[in-house]
């Protein structure tokens, strides 16, 4: 059985989830072709733009964002705070 605990920290993670994938489509964070992992490269500059997305996903209703439950501004703090595990290169980098 579920304790309270493990649902929030898996409805924590698939809150995590969703604000990387909104940092990688806006240029925030990095996929790697090869291994598909996700790299960090400090475009901290690009995090406007995943704010414009969080919002227009909101504004749409899209389903990603509905683990949010209308929470705007806690998907803005975790477009940041989801970078933090994130490394600056990923293994076939790191290899290379
Ligand atoms: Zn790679």
């Amino acid at each position: 059985m579920m304790g309270l605990f493990d649902l929030f920290n898996s409805e924590s993670r698939k809150k995590d989830a969703v604000a990387i994938e909104i940092d990688i489509e806006a240029g925030v964070l990095q996929r790697c072709d090869v291994c598909r992992a996700v790299c960090d490269k400090g475009h901290d500059e690009r995090l406007p733009a995943a704010d414009a997305l969080a919002h227009e996903l909101f504004d749409r209703n899209d389903p990603r964002v509905a683990v949010f439950h209308g929470d705007r501004d806690e998907l803005l703090v975790r477009l940041r705070s989801a970078r933090e595990p994130i490394p600056y290169n990923c293994i076939c980098e790191d290899a290379g």
